[in-house]
Order: C-alpha cells, then structure tokens, then sequence
C-alpha cells in the first residue's frame, strides 16, 4: 500500500516510519511513504504556504495553489486513491474506517496547518476529511501518523501471529481482556489461576467473559454492534451477563 503524505514538515515523520512495524513494513516493501514537502510548491520568494484569511480574524491559512501544486506533483498524473484532509471537523475515525483504507492502494494524507486550508482547495481536491478526535492538534501530521500505523498493521503479512490484529480491541467490537506476564506475583498481585492452567478452552472463556465486562463497564454502548455465537450466549447467561448485555445492545428510545 502506498501513503503520500503533504505536509510543510516532513521530518516529523522520520522516528515514527524507522522504528518497530513501521520501519520492517517499510522494508520488506508491504507499504511505501512519500512524504511531499508543501513548501516546496510555494511560488513566491520566501516560500510561504500560508496568508492572511479574507474577512480578518485570527490565525493564517494555507494558500491553495501551493496545495494544489504538490497534490498534482504526489499523484503524478495518477487518479488513484483517496485524497484526505486531516481536519476536526471530518469524519470520526475509527478501527472500521481503518478496515476501509486498509482495503485501498493509495491513500494521500494532507496536513493542515495554522487555522487550516483554504475552502477551495478542500472543495477542488479533498474526497474527505477526517478527525481523530475531538479535540484541536497543531497541525494534521500526527493524524497522518495515526492513519499510516493504525491502516499497516491491518495489511496483510504486517504483523506476524505473535500480534495478531484479529482479537485487537475493537476487532469485534468488544474492548480486550486484561493481560498479565511474568513475574507470577508483582507487588502482592497474583496472575488469574485460569491463564496457569494450561487448559486453553477454560483460558479462551475466561478471556472473553472478560472482555465483555471490560465493554459493559466501560463502554457499553459497543456491545450493539457484536453478534454473539450461540455458544457464548449460553456461557454469558450461565455467568449472568446475558441480560446485562442485551440491555446495554438494545437501540436507545
Ligand atoms: N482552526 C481550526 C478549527 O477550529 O477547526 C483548527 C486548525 S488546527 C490548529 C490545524 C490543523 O491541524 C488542521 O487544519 C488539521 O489539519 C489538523 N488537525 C487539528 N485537529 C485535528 C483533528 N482532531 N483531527 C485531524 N486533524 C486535525
């Protein structure tokens, strides 16, 4: 999968892509970053990227025709992809937006900076916006970064089974069980019996009658979007939870 990314400071990617998964994904050629310094598709002699908005008010804007300039330049011709802006008031991202994108060739990331871009880049350009959150960062690199780890490590042959995406939080729409290694006792504290059991059926309900607790006490509002197989039906009413879960799926009135 490639990733171009439009920024005015490319070096902030640097530690993030040569650590870890990253860096080994980057290597063994599963995905390739571009990073595309905005700056360099600035015209005038000081290589601003930004300006005064229209209509006064605080803050400055990114000037669109630079914008635009490196966005040809990134896709070389080519329409594939998906063009995104990182921006607070896109869509909420997500682990199933990621599933998405995870599913595409291409993807272009743009930065914003300042008070933001200018409205007719988004409008010639953008497919869609997206925010991680709710709440103002500086600048939309560390959103790239998030989309770029988050979207890897669903690719196939990224992670090997030692982390698996498959029972990640969010997988199924349960949040994950509590996990515990060595030493035995750690500031009084035991490990569960169960996960020293060695018995890996007893283990694996242990496990998700853990997760559903997690997700009921923490964020009940999930368990609408899980289905459960009849066989945990049965182990979460044998355990009392049953009720507790379908109350907590049912579509608020
Ligand atoms: N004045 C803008 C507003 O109130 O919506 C905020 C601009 S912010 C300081 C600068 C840039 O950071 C944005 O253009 C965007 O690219 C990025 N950014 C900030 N918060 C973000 C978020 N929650 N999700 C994605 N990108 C964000």
């Amino acid at each position: 999968m490639r990733f171009d990314v439009l920024t005015i400071f490319p070096d902030l990617f640097t530690s993030v892509l040569q650590e870890g998964i990253l860096r080994r994904a980057l290597a063994r050629e599963l995905i390739s970053v571009r990073l595309h310094d905005i700056r360099d598709y600035a015209t005038d002699r000081h290589r601003m990227t930004d300006d005064r908005p229209f209509g006064g008010g605080e803050g400055m804007v990114m000037k669109p025709e630079p914008l635009a300039a490196c966005l040809r330049a990134a896709l070389g011709g080519e329409a594939v992809g998906r063009v995104i802006l990182l921006s607070p008031r896109g869509r909420p991202y997500s682990q199933q937006v990621a599933r998405e994108y995870a599913g595409l060739s291409r993807l272009v990331l743009v930065c914003g900076r300042y008070e933001g871009v200018d409205e007719r880049f988004r409008r010639h350009y953008v497919d869609e916006e997206l925010s991680i959150g709710d709440y103002i960062l500086t600048g939309g690199e560390l959103g790239a970064m998030v989309v770029i780890d988050s979207v890897t490590r669903l690719l196939p042959g990224v992670l090997g089974c030692r982390d698996s995406a498959a029972n990640d939080t969010f997988s199924r729409g349960l949040l994950k069980h509590g996990q515990y290694t060595r030493p035995r006792v750690f500031e009084g504290s035991g490990v569960p019996e169960v996960l020293l059991s060695g018995d890996h059926a007893a283990i694996q309900r242990y496990r998700f009658l853990e997760s559903v607790r997690e997700t009921l006490q923490r964020r009940p509002s999930l368990l609408a979007t899980v289905q459960f197989t009849a066989e945990e039906k049965k182990l979460l009413a044998r355990e009392g939870l049953l009720e507790q879960v379908q109350v907590a799926a049912a579509p608020e009135k």
